[in-house]
């Protein structure tokens, strides 16, 4: 009943993307232009060229932007491939915050909004960002978003100050949570709005100094200072915004636990061939059982995560919203993964936190896949109430 053969046409992509990214993709970790605030435009531009060149760029779009369109589960084998190096998936454009972008903006755009917005991302011609979170307003908990809209007879004027908003900078896709106030002319609440990011009003204040340096152009503070937008901004539906975010979170959170299994499974292959040739007692460190058992915790943990991601992306396959299944996963993977990049460094000795290899960079990135699209705490708060309301 359960089949976990991985079909001929998905092994092959996979393969050629792990190829594409080892062979093109690698040498950019030690590029002076991956800066603590991510690589930069200039870096991008230069990676997406060579994915599009390889006839991989965004792979995993719908086929009526010339994408693959792969299944969920598929999606897993190659989104994993893609985070061997954490620079692939931005070389490919399935990087967060773009892909979790690109999905949702298939999903409820308008065909003027599609063209504008979407297609140019699609095209790796430009960046997207989402900005929902807010330093005393939204996070883990949306329904304290702050962010306020107010229609003014055929305009909304947005106020407010946002914070973590990745790629803020140099962004031209802005999808904007903001809450309509209550006015006579239609429904208020949250609502996601489309805009340029170069319409006055938006401000970028500065980039934050934060652990991961993957993402491009890092995470931005912004103020929107009387930012007027007309009514067709509105993305979706007025009030809607809230639903509209569930349905991007359940396969964005999916995705970034495919990437950075890709990313500790590199980790773990490097702690390997360290293992097998770091002597210390009179043997190679793998023959060590405390060195043995590491590798064996990672090997155990890693093939846990991949099992657990392919179980979550099948119910979405099914036809299922997969809310409380990619929770249950993006808790534990984040969760597992961690400790995994942890023990390499550990296996790796001094040198494990050191840019000698890449798994210092890797341990400090993954380290923020526990906070966002929720913390774990967040998560299992939500999975426990579920589970108390409906016990087996
Ligand atoms: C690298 C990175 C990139 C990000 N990119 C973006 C982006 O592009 N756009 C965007 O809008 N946001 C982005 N974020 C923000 C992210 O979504 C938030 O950090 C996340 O939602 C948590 O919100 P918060 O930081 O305000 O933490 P808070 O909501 O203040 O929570 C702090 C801590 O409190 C605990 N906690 C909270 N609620 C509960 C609960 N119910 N039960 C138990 N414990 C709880 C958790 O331990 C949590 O870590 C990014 C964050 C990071 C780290």
């Amino acid at each position: 009943m359960i089949d976990f053969e991985i079909p001929a046409e998905t092994a092959a992509l996979r393969d050629q993307i792990r190829a594409f990214v080892n062979d093109k993709i690698v040498p950019y970790e030690t590029d002076p232009r991956l800066t603590r605030h991510g690589p930069t435009e200039e870096m991008r531009t230069e990676m997406v060229e060579l994915a599009r060149e390889a006839g991989l760029l965004t792979f995993q779009a719908p086929a009526r932007f010339g994408g693959r369109e792969p299944s969920h589960v598929d999606q897993a084998v190659l989104f994993e491939a893609a985070g061997w190096s954490t620079l692939g998936p931005v070389a490919l454009n399935c990087a967060a915050p773009d892909e979790g972008n690109m999905f949702l903006l298939g999903k409820i755009a308008n065909e003027q909004q599609v063209e504008e917005f979407l297609v140019p991302v699609i095209e790796g011609r430009q960046r997207s960002v989402f900005a929902m979170t807010e330093p005393d307003g939204a996070g883990s908990d949306p329904n304290q978003l702050k962010t306020e809209a107010v229609f003014d007879g055929s305009d909304y004027v947005i106020n407010g100050r946002k914070w973590l908003i990745t790629g803020a900078n140099g962004a031209r896709t802005w999808i904007i949570m903001a809450r309509v106030a209550p006015n006579e002319h239609g429904p208020d609440g949250p609502t996601l709005f489309l805009c340029d990011g170069d319409t006055p009003g938006i401000e970028i204040e500065r980039v934050m100094n934060t652990m991961d340096r993957n993402y491009v152009e890092g995470h931005g503070v912004v103020v929107f200072n009387d930012l007027r937008l007309p009514a067709s901004a509105v993305l979706g539906e007025v009030g809607q915004a809230l639903r509209y975010a569930q349905l991007r979170l359940a396969p964005a959170r999916l995705t970034h636990c495919m990437r950075w299994l890709g990313a500790a499974s590199r980790a773990q292959a490097i702690a390997i061939e360290h293992a097998r040739t770091r002597t210390g007692f009179g043997k190679p460190l793998a023959e060590h059982q405390g060195v043995g058992f590491m590798i064996a915790d990672n090997e155990i943990a890693l093939q846990q995560c991949r099992l657990a991601i392919w179980w979550a992306c099948w119910t979405l396959d099914s036809g299922a919203k997969g809310r409380h299944e990619s929770s249950m996963v993006k808790a534990m993977v984040s969760e597992e993964l961690f400790k995994v990049a942890d023990r390499c460094v550990q296996i790796l000795g001094g040198m494990g936190i050191s840019d000698e290899t890449p798994v210092a960079m890797i341990f400090s990135d993954m380290r923020a896949f526990r906070l966002y699209d929720g913390p774990t705490e967040v998560h299992k708060y939500a999975i426990s109430r579920q589970v108390l309301r409906n016990p087996r």
